[in-house]
């Protein structure tokens, strides 16, 4: 797209001065929306409000659940993980957010997974809840306490709505890079554009996961938990790790021993605090 035209000078195609303005036009939407999360104290680059994300997470709920195999009938096991999300985010830092927090159990017992929707509601599988034993019996409070305080966690750093302005950025950028390197002859520049967006994303992820647990800590040490238990739960994902694996806590994210090094260190961080 960059040639020399006849008299020797550089000659910029009409196509490059479009996918420019794309990619600025992109960049310039996404750094526009700045505001500073109040929990992390981190700087982020989000388009939406907290009342939207809570709209969008309870218009999404029933749905999910419903994906989901359904929602548990088991209603002292459900009763617990209500109890334990309470006391984790009414006595945390987590009670400082405008997030309407519930927390659900899901019924199926085969898939290892929890996860957080934006704004507060947050699902658990029996898969995953009747693992959380120390001694494969008695399910541990505090073991159940590490994985929905990793959830909200989610939620408090607003990471849907930080991917969702990620997708918007990467997408226009997408656009601009398949408009500049768009050859007609070859189509398939769009599919390499297209990878370098997911690329990306899946970064973020990762990053994302060891935030969750970094903050998991703190609101477990506020709630009155043993941190160390969400070791443990790395454990328990690590034996689990196979056919089964789990989408949120392990397909795409660090592996649990690296996670646990992590983990380790956010203790001793907040118990110096
Ligand atoms: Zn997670």
């Amino acid at each position: 797209m960059l040639g020399r035209n006849q008299g020797g000078g550089l000659r910029i195609s009409p196509t490059i001065i479009v996918a420019l303005v794309m990619a600025g036009f992109a960049l310039c939407k996404y750094y526009g929306q700045s505001s500073v999360n109040e929990i992390t104290g981190e700087k982020q680059h989000i388009a939406i409000t907290p009342e939207q994300e809570i709209a969008m997470g309870l218009e999404s709920a029933p749905q999910m659940a419903q994906e989901m195999g359904g929602l548990s009938r088991n209603q002292q096991a459900s009763a617990i993980v209500k109890q334990v999300g309470q006391k984790v985010v009414q006595t945390s830092a987590a009670a400082r957010t405008p997030y309407k927090y519930d927390f659900h159990l899901l019924a199926d017992p085969q898939t290892i997974n929890a996860f957080a929707l934006p704004g507060g509601q947050v699902f658990i599988t029996e898969g995953l809840l009747f693992r959380l034993t120390e001694d494969g019996k008695t399910l541990s409070e505090d073991m159940l306490a590490g994985v929905l305080g990793h959830e909200v966690g989610h939620v408090v750093a607003r990471h849907s709505a930080e991917r969702l302005a990620q997708m918007e950025l990467a997408q226009g950028l997408t656009g601009a890079v398949t408009m500049a390197t768009y050859d007609p002859s070859n189509p398939n520049t769009a599919y390499i554009a297209q990878s370098v967006a997911n690329m990306l994303q899946l970064k973020y992820g990762r990053d994302q996961e060891l935030q969750s647990d970094y903050l998991g800590v703190r609101f477990m040490l506020e709630a009155g938990y043993e941190p160390e238990y969400l070791i443990q739960v790395m454990e328990i994902l690590k034996q689990s790790s196979g056919p089964n694996r789990t989408p949120e806590f392990q397909s795409t994210h660090p592996d649990p021993e690296n996670r646990k090094e992590a983990i380790e260190a956010a203790i001793q961080e907040w118990r110096k605090k």
